[in-house]
């Protein structure tokens, strides 16, 4: 009786159709997600691909045209081998250490949490199997997307191993998909790889703890001066005040100072090179982090902005404010006065307004403006032009359209509930500053001395080169 042997290997697709004699042959171990979709373009890149699988004859849905293979065939027919298996399932590859020894070896996996385990994946699997080269790669980059190739926001293939012809062909094979190679060096920054995904939006930590710490700070600011004030000082309840007239003062208050400290480290680091005398000196760790998260101090910014425009437009439907006009016009009417048409105040409002108006379409044309898509089109001259002239004129509106709503109140004691000034006064004194602080930096002596540190130039320091003579003298003696 003749026994049914079940071959080691199956074709779900003809392969001889599919694959070439010069086409490289890669492998995959696990069939999983990550397996599957890395196939995939493996596949549409031109390279021949066996799977290895613990179940060649009913692994799950592969890309059609590849040959699945017993992890034993699979590592011997290629000199590449992604192990795409989550690393608590590493101990199966022990047992073929003798066919991966001198393959190139990729850890893509990840961990749940950060130092789960006292090493890195990729040097765990170093350990198993001393004799191959092990490269990390490909973690940092989701299924979904190598399903959908390379988008801006993940261009990156991040890769560290000891070898430098390991990394050299894993490097080869992410260029030939489309992706941008980011060598971190050796083995030993694996861990900081493993690392990278399980970051939550670590670029708006900042900009977010800034956000809440002002919006809590001016919230119980205008809750004492509005609210608490009118109660103790009159008996009168104005808390309801807090839905809508507290928070469109807070939100405008908050983003105007936000958008001031995206303009305020550039000023600051003007200063320093000017100081210096050179823009080679680096700048301090806590400007660097700063300058890194203007572009989400800017976004939260618009955004705050926008709920001050929302705010604003309800403002006639409001029921206190159709109260409050109702009150005036039958109050007028009982005593028979007609209120003068004040043109001072036409124009201070229409102003004041305008200047908002104005200042939120360039705000609006900011955030556009820092969208990849968009920046990506614009050459640098450009995107420095929005975002730094434009940006400019942007902060000088908003902030002339806080003083407007100021107007004259500044000078009158009554505004100063308790001597605390008005919310929106605080609020004027960071952009007031950088805006002061730029026309400084604008003024032609100053300017001229700060392009030219910023061509090259440095300003030799007479104390150091008097210093360096000394050594140079000392040097020739010796
Ligand atoms: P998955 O869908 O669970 O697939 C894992 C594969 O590993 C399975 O399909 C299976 O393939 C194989 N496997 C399971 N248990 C095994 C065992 N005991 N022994 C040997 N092989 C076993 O996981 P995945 O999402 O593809 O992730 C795979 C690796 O890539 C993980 O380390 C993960 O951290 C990493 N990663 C995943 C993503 C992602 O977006 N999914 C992104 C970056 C990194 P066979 O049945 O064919 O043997």
């Amino acid at each position: 009786m003749s026994k049914e042997v079940k071959p080691e290997s199956v074709s779900l697709y003809s392969v001889s159709a599919a694959a070439t004699p010069e086409q490289e042959a890669v492998c995959i171990f696990g069939t999983g997600d990550l397996g599957r979709s890395l196939g995939q373009r493996l596949l549409q890149s031109g390279y021949r691909l066996v799977y290895g699988s613990r179940r060649p004859h009913s692994c799950g849905p592969i890309p059609p045209g590849v040959q699945v293979m017993s992890h034993e065939i699979a590592a011997r027919s290629a000199s590449l081998v992604f192990v795409c298996v989550h690393r608590e399932h590493y101990d199966f590859l022990e047992t073929l250490a003798p066919h991966l020894k001198g393959k190139v070896l990729v850890d893509v996996s990840n961990n749940l949490k950060k130092n789960m385990y006292p090493e890195a994946n990729a040097e765990f699997l170093r350990r198993l199997i001393p004799g191959a080269l092990v490269v990390k790669a490909f973690n940092t980059l989701s299924a979904w997307a190598l399903q959908n190739g390379p988008s801006d926001a993940n261009r990156q293939v991040y890769l560290c191993g000891n070898s430098s012809e390991a990394k050299q062909a894993v490097a080869e094979i992410a260029t030939k998909l489309g992706f941008n190679v980011q060598d971190r060096g050796s083995l030993s920054a694996a861990r900081e790889l493993e690392d990278f995904p399980l970051q939550l939006f670590p670029e708006w930590r900042l900009p977010m703890h800034l956000t809440i710490g002002l919006t809590a700070f001016f919230f119980f600011y205008l809750l004492v001066r509005d609210v608490i004030f009118a109660y103790v000082d009159q008996g009168k309840d104005n808390s309801f005040r807090i839905m809508v007239s507290l928070a469109n003062k807070v939100f405008p208050i908050v983003s105007l100072i936000l958008l001031s400290l995206c303009y305020l480290p550039g000023v600051i680091a003007a200063f320093l090179q000017l100081y210096r005398g050179t823009k080679y000196k680096r700048f301090p760790d806590w400007l660097d982090r700063w300058m890194l998260c203007r572009k989400q101090l800017g976004l939260i910014a618009l955004a705050l902005a926008s709920l001050h425009v929302l705010y604003t437009l309800i403002i006639p439907i409001r029921y206190y404010v159709r109260f409050r006009l109702a009150a005036n016009t039958i109050s007028q009417i009982k005593e028979n006065k007609t209120s003068v048409f004040d043109t001072t105040m036409g124009w201070r409002t229409d102003s004041y307004y305008s200047m908002g108006i104005l200042g939120f379409g360039l705000y609006l044309l900011l955030g556009i403006a820092s969208l990849p898509s968009v920046s990506n089109a614009l050459s640098w001259r450009e995107f420095s032009f929005i975002q730094s002239k434009l940006g400019y004129l942007t902060l000088f509106f908003c902030t002339f359209h806080t003083y407007l709503y100021g107007w004259d109140k500044f000078l009158f004691i009554s505004y100063y509930k308790w001597y605390t000034p008005p919310g929106y006064m605080l609020c004027l004194v960071v952009p007031s500053v950088v805006l002061l602080l730029k026309l400084l930096l604008l003024l032609p002596c100053v300017d001229k001395s700060l392009i030219r540190i910023r061509q090259g130039w440095e300003r030799t320091d007479p104390e150091d080169d008097s210093k360096k003579s000394l050594l140079a003298k000392d040097c020739q003696k010796l």
